[in-house]
């Protein structure tokens, strides 16, 4: 059993294995947590050349919150200098996916929480931005960067029997309002939204189920609830 209370707060704290550098306190009960990785070197991401280590620079973190407080790491991350001199990267910083994506400002967990509350549970940006106690920015741009992903994921449809397209106004844009329509495409069995594609005419709909298998091609029962029916009867 460890007994080292250090080592028993990484453990705790659960991002694998960084090293604790402290903890501090804020008024309104958010806790700060200093960590940085044992990492003491790793490749140039464009020569892949071992870097040299250098200095470590802090970047701030919002993570989950731990027993219902708010928490932020400040993680003082190693640089690195490539000793490529031909390579065109004179310097960077390290990059441990594990804890979080290197553009992004929450931990790969909180990220992969928030993507869920919006995504799936349909909580908007803000109240999970207030949760985690950080901008609006910052869960925007780890929900685009992870739903996307998962939007991307071919198998994410499933199996589809029951196919229903309704056209909607999406928005009047520019100077004349021009009217700029969209169709949903939904598991009408199920009852739920599959995909929007823009437009209401036949096209992008036939688009769409041309790239599910061919299997399931055969097997849609195609509904509308609006007027674009007849133009789809081709495909059946
Ligand atoms: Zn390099």
């Amino acid at each position: 059993m460890i007994t080292d209370p250090t080592r028993i707060a990484e453990i705790l704290l659960g991002l694998g294995v960084i090293n604790l550098l402290g903890v501090s306190e804020n008024p309104d009960g958010s806790l700060i947590v200093m960590i940085e990785t044992p990492k003491t070197t790793q490749v140039c991401p464009r020569c892949a050349w071992a870097g040299k280590p250098k200095e470590r620079r802090s970047q701030v973190v919002t993570d989950l919150a731990i027993c219902k407080r708010q928490l932020h790491l400040i993680w003082r991350k190693r640089r690195f200098l490539c000793p490529n001199t031909a390579c065109l990267t004179k310097s960077f910083t390290e990059d441990e996916p594990a804890i979080a994506p290197r553009r992004l400002r929450l931990t790969n967990r909180a990220a992969k929480w928030a993507t869920l509350q919006v995504g799936k549970y349909g909580r908007s940006v803000s109240s999970v931005a207030d949760e985690l106690g950080c901008d609006w920015h910052t869960i925007n741009d780890a929900v685009v960067a992870y739903g996307e992903v998962l939007v991307d994921d071919p198998s994410r449809i499933g199996e589809v029997i029951s196919l229903g397209l309704d056209e909607s106004l999406f928005v009047k844009q520019g100077e004349f309002r021009q009217q700029i329509w969209t169709t949903s495409i939904v598991d009408s069995k199920e009852s739920y939204l599959l995909d929007m594609v823009p437009g209401r005419s036949s096209k992008e709909p036939i688009e769409w189920i041309k790239k599910r298998p061919k299997s399931q091609e055969r097997c849609y029962q195609v509904r509308n609830y609006g007027s674009i029916w007849s133009l789809l009867q081709g495909i059946r």
